[in-house]
């Protein structure tokens, strides 16, 4: 089975801003984030809403990431890792 580390917070976001270089905080599963704005949609949808409709298929989570400094919000596509 797969898992996305980051959802399961065995490994903490890598990635850094584009524009100031700071560290990206972790916003959550862009779905959970669009959710706060859109709580009618439903789960169902909820692959047409990362912009990648295989996904889950490809094993890779859209994450949320927010720059720590200038607050810059960028989606990040997190490679899930097989677990043995
Ligand atoms: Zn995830
Ligand atoms: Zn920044």
């Amino acid at each position: 089975m797969y898992i996305c580390y980051l959802c399961n917070g065995l490994d903490k976001m890598q990635d850094t801003c584009p524009n100031c270089n700071a560290h990206m905080l972790d916003g959550g599963k862009l779905v959970d984030y669009y959710g706060d704005y859109a709580p009618y949609i439903e789960t169902d949808n909820a692959q047409m809403i990362d912009g990648l409709p295989n996904s889950s298929k490809e094993h890779q989570c859209v994450h949320v990431g927010v720059c720590s400094v200038c607050n810059h919000v960028e989606e990040l596509i997190i490679s899930e890792q097989e677990l043995q």
